[in-house]
């Protein structure tokens, strides 16, 4: 089995490689521990560049130590930064250049759970990301219910899909309607247009 739909994180990463080849320009939100960042890296390969963005340090240094790990330092560029300040981080050429963007919310796994993002964090993120995207790109969203202030993050994420005008933007969602536990969701914006 190449991949599985209900491993959400994968279908971000199975969407995202439909859309972005090499030498494009990509952008992980959220690094974490640099796992969609080392995926963006390898498929846009050495012509092509990432930004990768965490407010927490640890996860910055986990991301950098992945690359190193996997050969990969010259195309990455991480900021230890919030992701509400992407237009200020990310050098104007780029703007409007980026094919993926990836966002994976909630809290880093095995660390601080009170560092997490935010609703009024996220929204700007993605309104900033929505400017950054360029036309023909994709940006995914995987969020999370499960823990203090997911609800609120993921009604904000929706209100925000919802209001984005239609001409500009396709929106997709995948859900799990029928589990017995809060499960997560994924959405994919996509800017229309060549
Ligand atoms: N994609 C990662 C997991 C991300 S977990 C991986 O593959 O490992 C969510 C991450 O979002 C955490 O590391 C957390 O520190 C980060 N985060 C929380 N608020 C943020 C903000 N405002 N800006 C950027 N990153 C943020």
């Amino acid at each position: 089995m190449k991949n599985n739909i209900f491993h959400l994180t994968s279908m971000a990463q199975w969407t995202i490689q439909q859309y972005l080849t090499k030498g494009d320009i990509a952008l992980d939100a959220t690094c974490g521990n640099g796992h969609d960042t080392l995926f963006l890296a390898q498929t846009v390969g050495e012509n092509g560049h990432v930004f990768a963005f965490d407010i927490q340090e640890a996860a910055c240094k986990a991301t950098k130590s992945l690359l190193q790990e996997n050969a990969i330092s010259d195309n990455v560029s991480i900021f230890n930064q919030s992701h509400d300040s992407l237009l200020q981080y990310i050098p104007p050429k780029f703007h409007k250049n980026i094919v993926a963007i990836m966002f994976n919310l909630g809290y880093l796994p095995q660390s601080d759970k009170t560092v997490r993002t935010s609703a009024v964090t996220t929204c700007a993120a993605l309104e900033q990301s929505c400017i950054l995207l360029k036309k023909g790109g994709i940006i995914s969203i995987a969020v999370y219910v499960g823990h203090d202030g997911g609800k609120q993050e993921m009604d904000a994420i929706q209100s925000f899909v919802k209001h984005l005008p239609t001409q500009d933007f396709a929106i997709a969602h995948l859900s799990y309607p029928y589990t017995s536990f809060p499960a997560p969701e994924l959405y994919i914006i996509h800017k229309r247009g060549t």
